[in-house]
């Protein structure tokens, strides 16, 4: 009897990082890290797919009505139909033109079909009894080809071009696996580098970051170039000359702040600027990139389609890709970006950390390096060290790499007494007087906080 997908379960789960400035940055001065979280049921009691959408609090309710829209439309469908055609049904979760028109390949309706087609890969990898990488590295060239829209890319690959990467990687898929399963696929850490984190705090996670066998960490940037020379002197004094560090702006500088501050910090050695101005100015990472190389460009958590990282890699804007396992729509469009990457030469180091983005975005490297662009020292995955536990299968970190996940779909199952404790607002955690607290004090906006700092003189 053939599985059907029957029903869809949503829940709004939020944490209260900001407590503990664990996540802030020049532009997110405090985040609570949330999930849209979508569990697709099956007509098999054992069998239910799992994904979520990270956001950093307020909205998430937006996130949560834009997948049941687009998760209704595959309610019905058989298992085995939906993975054979998975292609069609990608295009049709960012196709619908009505909701298109709130896009196009962009927005919350754009993440909404990631989370869709996200939870659906979950259930065809768990039906399998394998884990996500596994799968996608079991595929063949024609298959995984038929999971991507090409459309808007074929001016920078084409359908055959993508099909010619994977079958030149086939014959080693087998060694790729091999080394996988015996050194995993290296791993940074951003742990250290919060920019609400005093100087001690700092510099105390670097050398535990160093100790654990990371080989690359990187720091917050960008609200005071008075504070960032100082913390990277402290760094660098720490880590001396050579040991690679990346800073991470998030996109607050325009384009001439942006080169000016970088040149000044030229001194430090930086392995990568990550995110130096705004995601959709692609012209404008093209013209930081010429006047601060050959330190190199990173950007792309925030980059919210194929189409911008065709354009980013056409203008020779970027030379570290950073995708996003839940920015935007599902692993098909993250085969394709993986693929544009491959054709321009230029490394895939995934953005996660967030909550579980290091569970799901793992199992994308993962096949990168067995069936794409193999093992290389350019490809290292972010990791940050926090909410792992709410996960049935946290990431595995050993010694600076993360080990392949063992159970079978995609890692993205949280724990149940999670969701029940932080789902907004009724949860056991947002229920109590510390949770209610905590959220009258985020709702707060700049205004009233203004205005209340001003009241106390
Ligand atoms: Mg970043």
């Amino acid at each position: 009897m053939p599985i059907t997908l029957t029903n869809l379960v949503l829940h709004d789960i939020r944490f209260p990082t900001s407590k503990s400035l664990d996540g802030s940055d020049a532009m997110n001065a405090a985040p609570d890290y949330s999930a849209a979280y979508l569990r697709i049921n099956t007509s098999d009691p054992t069998l239910h797919g799992d994904s979520f959408i990270f956001t950093i609090g307020r909205g998430n309710e937006i996130q949560i009505q834009a997948i049941k829209i687009l998760a209704t439309k595959i309610v019905g469908f058989e298992i085995e139909y939906a993975f054979k055609n998975i292609g069609a049904i990608a295009k049709e979760l960012s196709g619908d033109s009505q909701l298109r028109w709130l896009g196009a390949d962009k927005g919350v309706f754009h993440m909404g079909a990631g989370a869709v087609l996200n939870a659906l890969w979950d259930i065809f990898a768990k039906s399998r009894g394998v884990p996500l990488w596994k799968l996608l590295a079991s595929m063949s060239p024609e298959e995984l080809v038929a999971a991507i829209d090409f459309r808007y890319i074929t001016d920078a690959l084409t359908a055959d071009e993508a099909l010619a990467i994977l079958r030149k990687a086939v014959p080693h898929r087998a060694a790729n696996e091999a080394l996988l399963l015996k050194e995993g696929v290296l791993a940074y850490t951003t742990t250290p580098g919060w920019l609400g984190y005093d100087d001690e705090k700092m510099l105390r996670l670097t050398q535990e970051a160093i100790d654990s066998g990371f080989g690359l960490v990187k720091y917050k940037c960008g609200k005071s170039l008075e504070d960032d020379r100082r913390r990277l002197t402290k760094i660098r004094d720490l880590v001396g000359p050579d040991f690679p560090i990346a800073i991470d702006a998030n996109q607050v500088w325009d384009v001439e702040v942006a080169i000016e501050w970088i040149n000044t910090l030229k001194e430090f050695n930086l392995h990568w600027v990550e995110e130096p101005t705004h995601p959709d100015d692609v012209i404008g990472h093209a013209r930081i990139a010429a006047a601060i190389a050959p330190t190199r460009v990173a950007t792309g958590e925030h980059a919210s389609s194929r189409i911008i990282f065709k354009q980013l890699l056409q203008g020779n804007a970027i030379k570290v890709m950073q995708i996003d396992a839940t920015r935007v729509a599902g692993v098909n469009e993250n085969l394709a970006n993986i693929l544009l990457a491959a054709k321009f030469g230029v490394p895939v180091c995934p953005h996660a950390g967030g909550v579980g983005l290091c569970e799901i975005v793992q199992h994308l490297a993962m096949f990168d390096a067995v069936a794409v662009t193999g093992h290389h020292f350019n490809r290292v995955v972010e990791f940050v060290d926090h909410l792992h536990e709410h996960f049935l299968e946290p990431a595995n970190i050993v010694n600076g790499a993360y080990r392949p996940p063992r159970r079978s779909g995609a890692s993205s199952e949280m724990v149940a007494q999670s969701i029940q404790e932080f789902e907004f607002p009724h949860g056991t955690y947002w229920s109590s007087p510390a949770g209610i607290s905590h959220a009258r004090a985020s709702r707060m906006n700049t205004a009233e906080k203004n205005q209340r700092n001003g009241a106390r003189g």
